[in-house]
């Protein structure tokens, strides 16, 4: 059996090697490393892809966020809903530009933030909603986009995890998930779903003002080179990995195929056991299973996952700690919160090895294994 590992890019990447090695050769030959033909032919094809009018590249999914935040407008002290079981980013960059974060449950089944949670923690502070499409499925943006409308709210989806991801709205219309909001925002870190071998980070919007102001953002504020309107910030996806993208962007579909694959072997394999519960897609979403995620019930979770590593099989919790409990955030008054299903899920979920390699030789020895240590 070949090593189980939590992402192998390296066997996708030997499955690309030529177009990928191309792609890089070309930029090297041109030395046009910054802002080079294979950056906006990304940005055009990604554009293309979700179906969106502008797509701006920057330097990674963090500052992507960041970007967005600052062209919103918002000023210090306004109020951001977010969900507090997420990554980090999501949640620093609202403090980082002094704005106030506002943490919010998740629903138990789907991970994702909480409609109902949100409405209940809307001020007359609040300006913006960043929803996280959690582990490869969108959050309810349906229900979302209604309440911004009632209050007037942005919405700034955070698509790190789900690029690729189709929401059927209630009229049967079909979109990308991070394209229905004010702004949507994805990483290309190398083990996302579109992953990049180096950093880098797009944002997504359907507003041209607002795309004019997203880009001069990302780029010190100009639009003229020298001349600068705004305060910005230096935020570029280099050649190279434009180059690199523009190559996985054409496998992203048979990426997404080949994880919904594995999720599905992972699925029939516990569907008996009362001892996990397999993630849950809502109706109306895709999931691309950026991660698989369970939750285990009354599993000693520290001791499977030492069982699991001491049979080859590595496993991840995502996240340990939510931001409400980060120390970050204890001048935000985030120990002031009290959200029982955050702190329920952070206790029982544990990640599974999830990419486009795993073959059913290795989904089956993982499957085993587990069911062998909760069954015990
Ligand atoms: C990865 C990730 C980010 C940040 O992306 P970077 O490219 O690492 O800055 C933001 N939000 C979520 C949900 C992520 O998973």
């Amino acid at each position: 059996m070949r090593p189980i590992q939590m992402v192998d890019t390296k066997t996708q990447y030997l499955k690309i090697k030529e177009q990928v090695d191309e792609g890089i050769q070309r930029v090297l030959d041109s030395a046009a490393y910054i802002n080079g033909s294979p950056v906006k032919d990304f940005a055009s094809k990604l554009s293309s892809y979700l179906n969106v009018k502008h797509v701006i590249t920057c330097g990674n999914g963090t500052d992507a966020l960041q970007i967005a935040m600052m062209a919103l407008g918002l000023e210090p002290g306004d109020e951001v809903i977010t969900p507090s079981f997420t990554y980090v980013a999501t949640t620093e960059v609202v403090a980082l530009l002094k704005l106030q974060p506002v943490f919010v449950e998740v629903d138990k089944e789907t991970f994702n933030i909480d409609p109902a949670a949100i409405e209940a923690a809307i001020t007359p502070k609040t300006k913006a909603i960043v929803p996280v499409h959690l582990y490869g499925q969108a959050a309810n943006m349906e229900e979302i986009m209604a309440i911004a409308q009632r209050h007037n709210l942005f919405v700034i989806e955070d698509n790190a995890q789900a690029i690729g991801c189709n929401y059927t709205l209630a009229d049967g219309t079909v979109k990308k998930a991070g394209t229905i909001g004010t702004i949507g925002t994805t990483s290309f870190y190398p083990s996302k779903n579109l992953g990049a071998y180096g950093d880098g980070g797009a944002i997504f919007t359907n507003d041209d003002a607002l795309a004019e102001k997203l880009q001069m953002i990302a780029n010190h504020g100009q639009k003229v080179r020298y001349y600068h309107e705004m305060v910005g910030c230096n935020s570029r996806l280099d050649s190279i990995q434009a180059a690199v993208l523009n190559v996985k962007l054409d496998h992203l579909d048979q990426y997404i195929a080949a994880r919904q694959k594995a999720a599905a072997f992972y699925d029939a394999a516990f569907k008996g056991s009362d001892k996990i519960t397999v993630p849950k897609t809502a109706s109306f979403t895709d999931h691309v299973y950026h991660q698989y995620t369970v939750i285990l019930n009354d599993v000693d979770r520290d001791g499977l996952s030492k069982y699991l590593a001491s049979r080859q099989i590595p496993s991840m919790i995502y996240y340990p700690v939510p931001a409400h409990r980060q120390r970050m955030f204890s001048d935000f008054g985030g120990s002031n919160y009290n959200l029982p299903v955050t702190d329920w899920l952070t206790e029982r979920v544990i990640s599974l090895p999830m990419h486009t390699e795993l073959d059913e030789e290795q989904l089956q020895y993982i499957s085993d294994q587990l069911l062998q240590f909760v069954q015990q």
